[in-house]
């Protein structure tokens, strides 16, 4: 027998977190820590920091990690230092008067569903802007006192953090996060124990642990699964946000929407309303419907009834391919045992996500979101008519101007984005009351009354503010992957606060065209290259890492800022986070956004600079396309006329607009400095853009907007379909059960059309109807509808409602006498649909019979 070298198993390692035990006078910096109220209130934010700089930087801004590392020198030098225990003591007291005011009990408490979620650098469970979107938004729940509870999960390694190797290519790093040492805590039983939370997958339980973080007054709920329990297959599940195959994606997302309901129930939380961020989380509407099934005894219509009564999607993609879609079989492996639970057949349930019923169509997420929830939304009015139009194909007896799918702008939070520096500012200047109103312009009119200078010198310290940080924390980043020490010098001896600084950051998809500045460069070496008049140019961003074009881009970028002509002019930061984000979104002069144009759903980036004094260049897409109306004096667009259908073609017309703009308007406007060295001019587009346009990109404009326009109406109506035991939900379902089976018997006995000219405008259309109702009767409408061709497109131009004039049994008279059209080219026709005034809309039942 040969004697093996060696023989070992992998270690079976126990992780502990040993931590100084805070001496008691600094515990209510623990009780901070596990709040992230800290995020957006500067006081504590700076507090942590300043109790040790670099090892803030050093643990990526976690003050949970921060405190469990100070050494027991550092406390004894706090205790005795009264200024830093005074500041401890007013932190603390701010705190608990905020925490001490309850949520509002006026309005609908909701559960809010969502893959991702951006609350702070430290918590890495976002990627990009839905997670960024979806953090602001649960904040201002917080600070707007709505009830609401959150739903989201803790990934082991969340997305990638980035680093470049020498040749510029994106190399995507994992690395685990350790649980104990985030600003969130465990939820435990009475005795300690860890809550486990049991989630039924076909063949076998998947275990959940809970946790929960605090989020000023509002909880947000995440699950984890990586841990002993689960077979390392399902561990895997919360392992990464947007990793893995598709299987991996609907167990994540089986889990997000079953296990999130299965969650909430367990922790006893009931909302009136259920708000879906995105597609991935529909399937809480599902378990949902089998909790009405089975617990409250309905059968499946009355239960569809009052879910999607308390239910809003709201979408953020605008193509259709950004969408999630399940093959049949795959799906089938996860959800195969539902329809008995719902009593519907395997079809039925494959029916509700297909845009076509009955074809081979894969399940599509987005599609059964629309068909359990009531409201549906886009994120901007752009993107609500994109929507719409997107999504015309459900309804088809509807055209897509006629969708009840709305809009509500995103924003942002502004206690978070807005730099503190500006903050105080604004508290000084305006007074605190621009906090409380910061929706309101009014709030800011003050803006206009401030000296020029004064805002230039705030400017300009955000500036230096943001050069400083690119020099610390990049200087040994740079030396790490170019190779080159004395490039890297170069580069941050050229970074020049007098130079007019833009900023281009985000997610390197190729829709968003970071590429256009690039078109040509001999031209933009010019503009870079100015001697008196210098411009910089900054850029970050990931790219997915399944993603090739995007990470060509990046490369590309890399390339072209280590060329003589651009080095140090054109600057990539790596790693694109949210603390990244706002050095940049505060200390550059122009935030630039150049996206094929509809692609930008809203896009919140640009926001967040509005608020911080930086001016926006933007394709007229997403929220600028309606910011830049607000003052088209504070800020660029690129025009929404599309001149070539060639895509190549159109980004060298922009690109070639990019540059002459620059050179003909905004950097002599930006160089027209005066004898203190600013230029008024550029000044007053800063003013107009945070008095006229920031007021109405904030979070708190946001939250109203969903509270006005989706929950309160959807927790007035869904009230009344469920008191006294669901009697009206059951009403309605009666009725569209006796309309369904009596619609393919309705009979059309005549349509007289009586059109005297029909080619001169304002003539009156004379149509009479005699239809056999098959016993609809009266909740069986009739109505005109018109088309007209606006520039080679065709519009819905009207529709007119046709009067009963005659009931003789089953059949009726329609009668239309009305001035209809104007001049132009129409098409006409005349449809039937069901009547009933307790529907929500007409694609709540969207029967229609052209006649
Ligand atoms: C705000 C933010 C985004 C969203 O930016 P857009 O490109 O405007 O959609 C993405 N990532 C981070 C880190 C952000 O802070």
């Amino acid at each position: 027998m040969k004697i093996q070298v060696s023989n070992s198993n992998a270690p079976v390692w126990h992780e502990a977190t040993v931590s100084a035990d805070l001496p008691a006078k600094l515990k209510p910096l623990e009780v901070i820590a596990k709040n992230l109220w800290w995020v957006w209130n500067s006081d504590a934010k700076n507090l942590f920091r300043d109790i040790n700089p670099d090892m803030w930087r050093a643990t990526g801004e976690n003050p949970v990690m921060l405190l469990q590392r100070l050494s027991s020198e550092r406390l004894e030098e706090m205790l005795k230092d009264s200024e830093m225990m005074g500041r401890i003591e007013s932190v603390y007291k701010s705190f608990n008067d905020y925490m001490a005011t309850p949520m509002r009990s006026d309005i609908p408490s909701v559960s809010y569903f969502s893959m991702e979620y951006g609350l702070c650098n430290c918590l890495k469970i976002y990627s990009g802007g839905l997670g960024v979107l979806a953090g602001d938004y649960i904040k201002e729940a917080s600070d707007s006192r709505v009830d609401m509870t959150a739903v989201g999960f803790l990934y082991r390694y969340g997305y990638f953090t980035q680093t470049l190797s020498v040749d510029g290519q994106q190399i995507a790093n994992y690395e685990p996060q350790n649980f104990n040492q985030l600003p969130i805590e465990q939820v435990t039983d009475e005795d300690g124990k860890p809550v486990i939370l049991e989630v039924p997958y076909p063949g076998r339980i998947v275990y959940s642990h809970i946790w929960r973080v605090n989020v000023g007054r509002m909880k947000l709920y995440l699950m984890d699964t990586d841990f002993d329990l689960n077979s390392e297959y399902d561990r895997s599940i919360t392992h990464q946000l947007y990793g893995g195959d598709w299987e991996n994606r609907i167990k994540q997302e089986y889990l997000l929407g079953i296990g999130g309901m299965l969650m909430l129930k367990k922790l006893g939380i009931n909302s009136d309303l259920y708000h879906c961020n995105e597609g991935h989380a529909a399937l809480l509407n599902l378990q949902r419907l089998v909790d009405y099934v089975q617990e409250k005894g309905l059968n499946f219509n009355t239960a569809l009834e009052i879910v999607r009564s308390t239910s809003l999607y709201t979408v953020h993609t605008p193509v259709p391919a950004g969408h999630d879609y399940f093959d049949e079989g795959l799906f089938g492996k996860y959800m195969g045992e539902f329809p008995a639970r719902l009593g519907i057949s395997w079809a039925d349930l494959m029916n509700m996500g297909r845009e076509n019923p009955d074809t081979n169509e894969r399940f599509s997420m987005s599609v059964f979101a629309l068909n359990t929830c009531q409201e549906a939304n886009g994120v901007s009015w752009l993107h609500g008519e994109v929507s719409k139009k997107m999504f015309a194909g459900i309804w088809k007896g509807y055209s897509w101007e006629e969708s009840h799918v709305g809009y509500v702008t995103n924003g942002v939070h502004m206690p978070t984005w807005a730099a503190s520096e500006w903050k105080s500012f604004y508290a000084e200047r305006l007074g605190e009351q621009v906090f409380a109103n910061q929706s309101d312009p009014k709030a800011w009119e003050g803006i206009f009354n401030v000296s020029d200078e004064d805002i230039w010198n705030l400017r300009m310290r955000m500036k230096n503010k943001f050069i400083n940080f690119v020099k610390r924390d990049f200087k040994a980043k740079w030396l790490a992957n170019q190779g080159d020490p004395s490039a890297v010098m170069s580069i941050v001896d050229k970074i020049n606060p007098d130079a007019l600084i833009i900023g281009f950051a985000r997610r390197f998809a190729t829709y968003k065209r970071a590429h256009l500045l690039f078109t040509d460069l001999d031209r933009l070496a010019k503009i870079v290259n100015n001697e008196r008049f210098p411009v910089q140019f900054v850029f970050s961003g990931k790219a997915h890492p399944a993603d090739g074009a995007g990470q060509g881009l990046i490369k590309r970028i890399l390339e072209i800022s280590r060329m003589p002509q651009f080095l140090g002019k054109i600057i990539f930061l790596e790693d694109y986070n949210m603390i990244v984000a706002k050095r940049l979104v505060t200390g550059v002069d122009i935030w630039l956004n150049t996206p094929t144009r509809p692609l930008e759903a809203s896009g919140t980036s640009g926001e967040k600079a509005e608020m911080n004094g930086v001016l926006n260049f933007s394709v007229l897409d997403g929220w600028w396309y309606e910011g830049y109306k607000f003052d088209e004096k504070a800020g660029w667009a690129l025009t929404d006329r599309r001149t070539f259908t060639d895509q190549a073609q159109q980004d060298k017309l922009d690109a070639a607009t990019i540059y002459s703009m620059l050179e003909n308007e905004i950097v002599p406007l930006y160089f027209e400095k005066n004898s203190k060295g600013y230029s008024p001019k550029w000044i007053q587009y800063i003013k107009g853009s945070i008095g006229h346009i920031a007021p109405h990109f904030t979070m708190t404009r946001m939250i109203n907007d969903y509270i006005d326009r989706f929950y309160n109406p959807e927790k007035k109506r869904s009230t009344a379909l469920k008191a006294d035991d669901f009697k009206l939900a059951k009403e309605i379902v009666a009725w569209k059960e006796s309309v369904v089976e009596k619609w393919n018997g309705i009979n059309v006995v005549s349509l007289d059309i009586k059109e005297a000219n029909p080619n001169l405008t304002g003539e009156k259309l004379d149509v009479t109807a005699v239809i056999d109702t098959n016993g609809i009767g009266k909740d069986l409408g009739l109505e005109y509808v018109s088309y007209r061709v606006e520039d080679g497109v065709e519009h819905l131009y009207e529709t007119k409602q046709f009067k009963v004039t005659k009931t003789d049994g089953n059949v009726l008279t329609y009668h239309l006498d009305e001035k209809v059209r104007d001049t132009g080219v129409f098409r006409y026709g005349f449809r039937l649909y069901p009547i009933n005034p307790n529907l929500a809309h007409r694609q709540d039942f969207a029967f229609v019979r052209w006649i």
